[in-house]
């Protein structure tokens, strides 16, 4: 063999090996979050990097958002899109949803290298699915890109109400924290009455701006901060005295009944979970807890925790309801279960002396084994052949 040739297979070997370890790692990975699929799709033409992560399909097709972050590896995109998934099994599961977790994300800055034909071939691989895994907007992504996805695949939800969507999700969102806030209260202080009951709301977006109208219908005093200052002035002018405005930076610190974040994730983190100065934190930011650790602060601390993944499922609730023929009733009374289901997840906290993060998980991960168990019961087909 020549050298030449040694060196050629060396290289192909390392290259080998590489991908060995790199498909190994793959697979461990899997395993350590319980994933059942992940897809990497690739369309050069229109720069589409993408990965679907399909974590369980127990309770129906995954469904979950399609974010577009300029990742700065392959490793993070996949490490974000596996977490995100396996969150998504849970909030389908709390929500009681026929549908699994799964979720999206595509590798590109949004502002710059989007384009049409990116979202025409993302709807063909979502097409290639065959309807098991159904996705729509989520951070860098817009309803109009599913416009174009909406092209090629049936497999997307979410969209316009002139594309036969079912219209902004922060409605029923806003309505959804909303319940969480009245079984707080029910929780906390034997009546779901608001009645001057002091809330701070944290950022006043799409949702925040909802609920604090939600609750000042309820007889509640609002503080709010946003990064908008002209949107805050806007709405205590508005609503004084009912609304007043706090600090961006210390809103969290605010002594009030409840804490609502509607703003961004890691909001209990090490720096803040000393300073709350609230009886409960119940709001529609994603990822609340930076890590568990911080649900076991709280829960020493004595502040109750409503799960995120359950307060904020009401934008859930609604685009997995277009999938079987949306009915905005349907929806609402969904959304409004909300109520019922964190108070039981208050009462096994209390009872079990666990934090409420733990209470959901178990929650969840009985509902999952209580319809694995349903399947035992074969389904019969016309011609007597034996069917899954
Ligand atoms: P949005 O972008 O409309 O509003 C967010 C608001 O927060 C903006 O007004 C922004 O200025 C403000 N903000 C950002 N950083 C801030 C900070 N540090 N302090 C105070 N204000 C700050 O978003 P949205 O749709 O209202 O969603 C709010 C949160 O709820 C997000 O975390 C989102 O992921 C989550 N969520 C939204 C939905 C939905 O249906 N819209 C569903 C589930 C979860």
């Amino acid at each position: 063999m020549s050298m030449e040739s040694i060196e050629l297979e060396k290289k192909w070997t390392g290259h080998h090996e590489h991908r060995e370890n790199r498909m190994r790692d793959i697979f461990e990975m899997m395993d350590q979050y319980g994933h059942e699929q992940i897809v990497f799709c690739r369309h050069p033409e229109s720069g589409l990097k993408s990965i679907i992560a399909i974590h369980d399909t127990t309770l129906g097709p995954a469904i979950g958002g399609c974010r577009m972050i300029p990742y700065a590896t392959t490793d993070e995109a996949l490490e974000d899109v596996l977490r995100l998934s396996k969150g998504m099994t849970y909030k389908c599961g709390l929500a009681d949803v026929d549908f699994g977790g799964g979720k999206m994300v595509i590798i590109g800055d949004p502002e710059q290298e989007k384009s049409p034909i990116m979202f025409r071939a993302l709807g063909r691989f979502l097409s290639g699915l065959n309807g098991r895994f159904y996705t729509g907007t989520d951070m860098g992504t817009n309803p109009d890109d599913f416009v174009q996805a909406a092209r090629e695949t049936e497999s997307v939800v979410g969209l316009p109400t002139t594309h036969g969507g079912s219209g902004d999700t922060s409605i029923p969102t806003a309505f959804g924290i909303l319940q969480g806030i009245r079984a707080t209260a029910k929780h906390l202080w034997g009546s779901t009455n608001l009645k001057d009951r002091r809330i701070a709301v944290q950022g006043v977006g799409k949702v925040g701006q909802k609920l604090v109208e939600l609750l000042l219908n309820e007889g509640a005093y609002c503080v709010i901060a946003d990064l908008n200052m002209e949107k805050c002035n806007q709405l205590k002018e508005e609503f004084s005295p009912y609304v007043e405005t706090a600090d961006v930076n210390t809103i969290h610190r605010v002594e009030c009944d409840i804490f609502s974040p509607c703003a961004r994730g890691g909001i209990v983190n090490d720096h803040t979970w000393s300073e709350l100065q609230c009886r409960a934190i119940v709001g529609s930011a994603n990822n609340q807890l930076v890590a568990d650790q911080h649900g076991d602060r709280l829960h020493e601390r004595g502040i109750l925790y409503a799960p995120d993944y359950l307060v904020n499922a009401g934008g859930l609730i609604q685009v997995a309801d277009e999938l079987i023929g949306y009915q905005q009733e349907r929806v609402l009374a969904k959304t409004e279960n909300i109520y019922h289901t964190l108070l039981e997840i208050y009462e096994r906290s209390r009872n079990d002396d666990i934090p409420t993060y733990r209470a959901a998980d178990q929650i969840v991960l009985e509902r999952l084994e209580q319809v694995v168990d349903l399947r035992r019961i074969l389904l019969g087909s016309p011609d007597g052949s034996r069917r899954g």
